[in-house]
């Protein structure tokens, strides 16, 4: 019979909000030493690596926007998913009244928050896809409001960017959302672009893959290699730590490649904030990680 597994999501939420995952507070931590002693960067690291601690400490949120909440339900066989929605939107509301998720749930067209985080069937956002084997999967991202004001997505060609349909023009049009974006994103970002699809499958690609570990590159060449150089040349822009001038503006850049209709080439790009809060449950018979 399948468990109930409302608790354990209720700790996934906890853990999310309030605890950034090990390899980005690396990173941060990485880009903090390569500014200048003194620097309006390096004092902004500063701060958000003591924020980041301090919300650790005390179970706290990372940052006030709890952002919004982003399931992918990785699940064997035999397993509800109309159960596992439930438990999961139950959780949800407990996480709320112990604070750690702010209501964050705004009805856009009489604009009344309805004050525990549900919406309709579409917040939180719940992805289902059923795997082979025994294992449980979940993860789960906390989408800041901020960085995802500042995603863009761009239909090549674009003749103003001067973008044509090649990995040239991808290019173009990412660093020119980088640009755009400015500090308002709370960067140091990380880009996750998807290059095809149509305008839904794109952006919702271009979220998804902010779920692999930093540093890990893309399986094909071609797009390792565009991964690397764009996170190095947003990182000349010198836009910064929260747009205070600094080294690092991007900490890493995701991108998968799809398929389009020849009559489109759309490119969408997803700019995750420094509070890049994802985490994952795994259950498997007895055994419950958390990472
Ligand atoms: S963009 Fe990120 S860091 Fe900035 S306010 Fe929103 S959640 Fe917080």
């Amino acid at each position: 019979m399948q468990i109930d597994i409302t608790e354990q999501m209720l700790e996934l939420i906890r853990l999310t909000s309030t605890n950034l995952p090990p390899d980005v507070e690396e990173k941060i931590l990485e880009a903090r030493e390569r500014e200048t002693e003194g620097s309006a960067a390096k004092g902004a690291f500063d701060t958000i690596l003591k924020n980041v601690a301090l919300s650790r400490k005390q179970s706290t949120p990372i940052c006030q926007d709890t952002g919004t909440p982003i399931f992918y339900v990785y699940y064997p066989e035999g397993w509800s998913t109309i159960k596992l929605r439930a438990q999961i939107r139950n959780a949800m509301v407990e996480a709320t009244k112990k604070n750690y998720m702010r209501p964050n749930a705004v009805d856009a067209v009489y604009d009344k928050n309805s004050g525990n985080n549900l919406g309709g069937d579409d917040f939180p956002s719940i992805h289902f896809e059923e795997v082979e084997g025994s294992t449980l999967t979940i993860e789960l991202m906390l989408k800041g409001g901020g960085c995802e004001n500042v995603g863009a997505q761009y239909s090549l060609p674009d003749s103003r960017l001067g973008a044509g349909r090649d990995l040239a023009g991808v290019r173009k049009v990412v660093l020119d959302a980088v640009q755009k974006a400015q500090g308002q994103g709370c960067a140091p970002g990380i880009l996750g672009v998807a290059i095809g699809g149509d305008r839904g499958t794109s952006y919702a690609k271009s979220k998804e893959v902010l779920y692999d570990k930093l540093g890990t590159r893309n399986a094909d060449e071609k797009l390792a290699a565009l991964e690397e150089r764009l996170t190095d040349e947003a990182n000349t822009l010198g836009i910064g730590p929260m747009g205070f001038g600094g080294k690092t503006t991007v900490i890493d850049t995701k991108i998968v490649g799809l398929h389009r209709l020849p009559a489109s080439f759309y490119v969408s790009v997803s700019y995750m904030c420094w509070a890049y809060r994802r985490r994952k449950l795994v259950i498997d018979g007895n055994s419950i990680t958390y990472s």
